[in-house]
């Protein structure tokens, strides 16, 4: 979009500028936020890609990297571990295990590159005193617990490697969970899935129910010993899409103390068609692309979106979707999630360094700046801290 249509991003630049007064940005830049779903790690193996450098939308289609992170006061958030769903078999497994240790690998290996920008946090704690050391924070997750296997002992192993959150499921069903995007196979979780959710309750790791069947859902919320989160999920009264859920759900999960962080995706219907798919084939073989297949891969997306936009959703849909949220559960159980490097963004919201505009629209709103923060990180953070005070009343 940026490439092809310069002026108006000129033309828009002034108004989306008034939109963040001078006060709004400073409250935001004082205010510890925190987005749950970060996949940018899918880009870590990238060569050439540097997380530590500036990179534009127009050029690579990334969304998050440190300085963007800076210019739009991210401070941190959760850095994925995702894995695609395969075969349910011992191959399958092995295979799923090994790619998501090295993409464990590569997000110790990047903080540690950067070490005097971002820090691996831990515990709840962390974030507030890597915050105050002038450092970005880098929690981790797991998208999908299909690399597990059979064997809960790995989820330790990657408690150790810093894993504070944790999915069971992804867009198809697995060994653990019925995904919300296929046809109910456990009707919920599996007996694999139950003890799962026991072993994450004792090891302290926050129990996620995004891409979680409603009947995963509902099962997860009535097993865990502590509240669940939604880590990047949408309202149903938003857009009727299975990875959205339903306002009676919502509340549910707010008088269990659970937290649902807002989603761009899904909030009105997008592109689904055969030019489109095709589009996000090739960028999905990016890493096996030439230059030359990179920069055709950008202009033919550039003028399909020209053409056909991915979404209408802008920044305005997205705010009617975090408030509707704030309406239905309150600010104790609302945050941010969008799915950045995921398939995120929205349309003049194409990476994180609008996030400003989060905050003074909320400001707007007439939310406390003590309110605006609980989104930010507070809420999120009471997850982890009621994790970690669970895990230490038992033996490890
Ligand atoms: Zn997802």
């Amino acid at each position: 979009m940026r490439l092809l249509l310069p002026l108006t991003l000129l033309l828009a630049a002034p108004a989306a500028a008034q939109e963040v007064s001078d006060a709004d940005r400073l409250r935001h830049e004082q205010m510890l936020v925190l987005d749950t779903h970060l996949d940018t790690p899918s880009l870590f193996e990238r060569p050439g890609w540097d997380f530590g450098d500036w990179h534009d939308y127009g050029w690579d289609l990334s969304q998050v990297d440190l300085p963007r992170m800076a210019a739009g006061g991210l401070d941190g958030g959760f850095f994925v571990i995702y894995t695609a769903q395969g075969e349910l078999t011992p191959a399958g497994y092995s295979k799923a295990r090994d790619g998501a240790l090295m993409r464990g690998l590569a997000i110790q290996r990047v903080i540690a590159v950067n070490r005097d920008r971002i820090e691996l946090a831990y515990t709840a704690a962390d974030a507030a005193r890597i915050h105050k050391a002038g450092k970005r924070i880098a929690y981790q997750s797991i998208e999908n617990s299909y690399p597990l296997g059979g064997d809960l002992t790995l989820l330790s192993t990657f408690y150790r490697m810093g894993v504070r959150m944790a999915g069971p499921v992804h867009s198809k069903n697995n060994q653990f969970a019925d995904s919300t995007t296929d046809k109910a196979r456990w009707n919920g979780l599996s007996p694999l899935g139950k003890a799962w959710v026991a072993e994450m309750n004792r090891l302290g790791i926050i129990v996620d129910g995004s891409h979680s069947s409603d009947a995963a859902f509902d099962q997860l919320v009535a097993l865990s010993k502590t509240p669940i989160i939604l880590s990047h999920s949408g309202p149903k009264a938003m857009f009727d899409h299975p990875r959205n859920i339903d306002d009676a759900r919502m509340r549910t999960l707010a008088k269990a103390g659970g937290v649902m962080q807002m989603n761009s995706l899904f909030l009105i219907a997008h592109d689904t068609s055969p030019e489109r798919d095709a589009i996000e084939k090739r960028q999905e073989k990016w890493l096996d692309s030439s230059p030359a297949e990179r920069r055709q891969l950008v202009a033919d997306k550039t003028a399909l979106d020209a053409k056909r936009a991915y979404t209408e959703a802008d920044f305005e849909t997205f705010m009617k979707s975090m408030l509707h949220a704030i309406a239905v559960m309150g600010v104790d159980h609302v945050g941010l999630g969008a799915d950045w490097d995921g398939g995120g963004g929205l349309k003049g919201f194409d990476d994180i360094v609008g996030l400003p505009r989060i905050t003074a629209r909320l400001r707007k709103e007439g939310f406390s700046d003590a309110d605006i923060e609980k989104i930010w990180s507070g809420n999120v953070l009471r997850l982890l801290r009621q994790a970690e005070s669970h895990a230490a009343k038992q033996s490890r």
